[in-house]
């Protein structure tokens, strides 16, 4: 099947929204094995996106239009498709019901423009918007071309396009897909895509790569008759991608890192405590994002101050005066003093420099350092200072996310990188 998308909107256009959902799209697209052959933009103009329609149903199977769902004046591109494509709009009930329901609660929200939204090209499959109002649409033209409408805010295109879209496509197909994804942590996408280089070359199933967060994941996904098949299929190209990737994997189809540390603490009955410089309380706030866990974690301390470190959990003043606030010592003697503190099993202790100012020749903005104490030893973890322009923003992410990596390796009992005493990593008794 060869497809087309066309992305409506004139701040597209203009430069002042980038276009991720054409490249959303396109990705799906080639996951589920079709074919993408052109992918343009076009303002919010009736007669050249008339124009684009007739062209893209001239040329290939499978139209999907992102945008102008709406019910604003200019969301033009239900009744220019239908047009192109030769189809009337027809009134959906049981949309304009939900519409009104959506505005029940807000007297006067619910004009004509906000109806306007139940009109679909006569004969469409309804797509279901979970987030907003517009619904998108799904319909085969008289010569058998297959016409999406999805809407505009990536938010709401997102679960239409998963959950919606393809499963219409799948379905026309007589098909199924099934995608698995691989989380990594610690080794960026790039490493990552040499290491499995030869296993993304294959159509059915395909294996791609993305980066997100200072994480990366590879998405394998398979295509075949039933759900189960399709499975089969994925399973020993995600063991084979697993094992090159080696410890570096933190789950399939995980949800994150701080769910997985929660899920095994929990599961194991232990429970933590932190102690955050630079993070300001990152890390605290995405374990407690997690429903449960308040059976790990009672105790989350910010000490951003000198004094902070001495007075609550007791980092000695000696050792901030000759080693400094950033420095393994302090990173030791945080970690094993929140712990003891919280008189949880492990303590974990944060300290670094987020930028952008702060830095020097020694150390370098973004130079973070994390111990993980249970109450024996303390192992000291340390992100040397980033060469490149990194965002505090980002600093502070991924050093909270590097101490969840910390947590999980530790429970998972991997054994760990070694460390080098100069550098002041590795395992060190608890003084
Ligand atoms: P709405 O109900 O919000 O009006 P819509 O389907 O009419 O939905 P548009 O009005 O075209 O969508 O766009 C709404 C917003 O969605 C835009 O201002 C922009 O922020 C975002 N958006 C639209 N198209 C894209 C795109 N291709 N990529 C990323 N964001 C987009």
């Amino acid at each position: 099947m060869n497809a087309e998308i066309i992305a409506v909107g004139t701040e597209l256009l203009l430069g002042h929204t980038i276009n991720t959902d054409a490249a959303y799209v396109a990705r799906e697209l080639s996951d589920i094995g079709v074919n993408l052959l052109f992918s343009s933009t076009v303002g919010d103009n009736p007669e050249r996106l008339h124009a684009a329609v007739k062209q893209a149903l001239s040329r290939s199977d499978l139209l999907v239009t992102t945008g102008g769902l709406g019910p604003t004046e200019d969301d033009l591109t239900k009744q220019t498709v239908a047009q192109a494509a030769g189809k009337k709009l027809v009134l959906h009930e049981e949309i304009l019901k939900e519409i009104e329901a959506f505005f029940k609660n807000r007297p006067g929200a619910c004009g004509e423009n906000q109806k306007r939204q139940a009109w679909l090209p006569e004969g469409s499959t309804v797509l279901a918007n979970v987030i907003g109002t517009a619904p998108g649409c799904a319909f085969e033209t008289d010569a058998g071309k297959i016409v999406i409408m999805l809407p505009g805010p990536p938010s709401e295109l997102i679960p239409m396009l998963h959950h919606e879209a393809v499963p219409y496509l799948m379905k026309r197909e007589h098909a199924s897909i099934v995608s698995k994804n691989v989380h990594v942590f610690g080794k960026g996408e790039g490493q990552v895509a040499e290491m499995i280089d030869d296993l993304v070359q294959g159509a059915n199933p395909t294996a791609a790569t993305y980066a997100k967060d200072g994480e990366m994941f590879v998405r394998v996904t398979a295509r075949a008759e039933t759900p189960e098949e399709a499975e089969q299929m994925c399973a020993p190209l995600v063991q084979e991608i697993c094992s090159r990737i080696g410890d570096c994997v933190y789950g399939v189809d995980a949800e994150s890192l701080e769910e997985l540390v929660v899920k095994e603490l929990s599961a194991r009955g232990m429970t933590i405590a932190t102690a955050e410089s630079c993070t300001g309380g990152f890390l605290a706030k995405r374990l407690t994002d997690i429903p449960g866990a308040s059976a790990v974690i009672g105790t989350g301390v910010v000490t951003y101050a000198n004094a902070a470190k001495e007075k609550l959990i007791g980092v000695p003043h000696a050792v901030l005066e000759t080693y400094g606030a950033v420095s393994s010592e302090t990173a030791r003697a945080m970690a094993e003093g929140v712990r003891r503190l919280a008189g949880s099993d492990l303590g974990v202790g944060i300290t670094g420099i987020a930028g952008p100012d702060g830095g020097t020749a020694e150390k370098k903005v973004g130079l973070v350092y994390l111990a993980l104490s249970d109450g024996k030893t303390v192992l000291v973890h340390k992100i040397p200072g980033a060469n490149r322009n990194r965002t505090r923003d980002w600093i502070r992410y991924t050093a909270a996310s590097r101490a969840l990596d910390m947590v999980r390796r530790y429970l998972e009992g991997i054994s760990l990188t070694e460390g080098s005493p100069e550098d002041g990593t590795g395992l060190f008794p608890v003084e």
